[in-house]
């Protein structure tokens, strides 16, 4: 089998850190597994601006076509330097037209729970055990696509966005949505605003047709507000939340703080064939950047989900995944998972030391 590429964008700020750390797993995995690849580094975001003045250059387009999967760190700067065309214009340069550019429409959120960590959740144990749950989130179209206009109306200034969805864009990834229920507990909640928002009523619609499609998957609905509070008071009820671009964004970052942290989790950008982009799902964390303490769990968990969806390779996924859950079972924590009182100062670790240990 001719060597996978797979192109590599390091990211901003704790980006490199923790993508080193999933290049480390994917190099061990290499040395006792057939799969074999080739890494094709790619420039772009802040790093990107610096060197070339736009955040994706023609060039890193041109490389990533030439690739099987992308493995991605967060771009991205800190809100007090949003002024600088540097950081205020990373989502539209680079984020946005990457997952429009290979049509990746599908973005997938897993929220699994590791049972040595719910001691962690703000949620109740009692609650979140056993919660496993998917954000189907869509991901080409919606609010952060939608017509942008600043105008001034009566002397004062009013920006807009638009959130437009054709049936076309809703039908595929509702289909997707369904075939995944299929494969887990057979549930689809639709998450929307069909009570104040247009779009959301063709959303209800094309779902409820797709639906017919697909008997033996129960399918219910939520308003996202209520969806918001349902995800705390009672996440077992969920099984796949298909939703928009907008809602999805802020339901996985709420989805993540109920297993402790948000460092602990990846996510897909698919499309129509195998081709993938895989992301940690938080962003670039100024803060806690160049000290060695971000949590590389995320970055690491890509590396599982690539060989899964875009390889096929799902023996090898698994056992990534089971190395971080033992790891952890074993009480290793990085910083963000540690809480002084039982946690055992010895094994707090740094973002290599528990790239190494996994
Ligand atoms: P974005 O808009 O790019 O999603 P954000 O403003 O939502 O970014 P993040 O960069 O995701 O912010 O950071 C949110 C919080 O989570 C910060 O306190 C950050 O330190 C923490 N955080 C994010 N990722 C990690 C990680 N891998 N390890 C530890 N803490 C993290
Ligand atoms: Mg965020």
């Amino acid at each position: 089998m001719a060597n996978q590429r797979i192109g590599v964008l390091e990211g901003d700020f704790i980006g490199p850190e923790i993508m080193k750390e999933a290049l480390r797993i994917l190099r061990v995995m290499e040395e006792r597994s057939p799969f074999a690849f080739e890494i094709v580094p790619l420039e772009a975001g802040g790093q990107a601006y610096d060197k070339y003045g736009c955040h994706l250059p023609a060039d890193t387009l041109r490389k990533a076509e030439t690739c099987d999967a992308l493995l991605k760190g967060p771009f991205g700067g800190p809100p007090e330097a949003l002024a600088s065309p540097k950081w205020s214009g990373v989502e539209q340069g680079a984020i946005l037209p990457l997952r429009k550019h290979f049509r990746l429409y599908t973005n997938l959120r897993e929220t699994k729970l590791f049972d040595s960590l719910l001691y962690l959740s703000p949620v109740t144990e009692h609650l979140i055990k056993d919660v496993d749950l998917l954000i189907v989130r869509e991901l080409t179209s919606g609010m952060y696509f939608g017509e942008k206009q600043e105008r001034v109306v009566n002397g004062e200034r009013v920006y807009s966005d638009a959130e437009a969805y054709s049936e076309s864009e809703i039908r595929r990834i509702a289909v997707r949505a369904f075939e995944y229920a299929k494969t887990r507990k057979n549930k689809v909640t639709l998450v929307a605003k069909s009570n104040v928002l247009k779009s959301s009523v063709l959303w209800r619609e094309v779902v409820a047709e797709t639906a017919a499609s697909y008997p033996e998957v129960e399918n219910d609905y939520m308003h996202v507000d209520n969806a918001a509070m349902q995800l705390i008071l009672n996440p077992r009820q969920f099984d796949v939340i298909l939703t928009s671009n907008m809602f999805g964004d802020i339901l996985s970052d709420e989805a993540s703080v109920l297993s402790g942290s948000i460092g602990l989790f990846p996510s897909a950008s698919l499309g129509d064939g195998p081709f993938g982009l895989y992301e940690p799902i938080h962003g670039s964390a100024p803060s806690i950047a160049g000290r060695d303490i971000a949590n590389p769990i995320s970055a690491i968990l890509c590396v599982a989900l690539m060989l899964r969806y875009t390889f096929g390779e799902e023996a090898e996924a698994a056992r990534i995944e089971h190395a971080v859950q033992q790891t952890l079972e074993l009480g290793y924590r990085t910083q963000d998972l540690f809480c002084g009182g039982t946690d055992d100062p010895d094994k707090l670790l740094g973002t290599q030391q528990m790239g190494e240990t996994i």
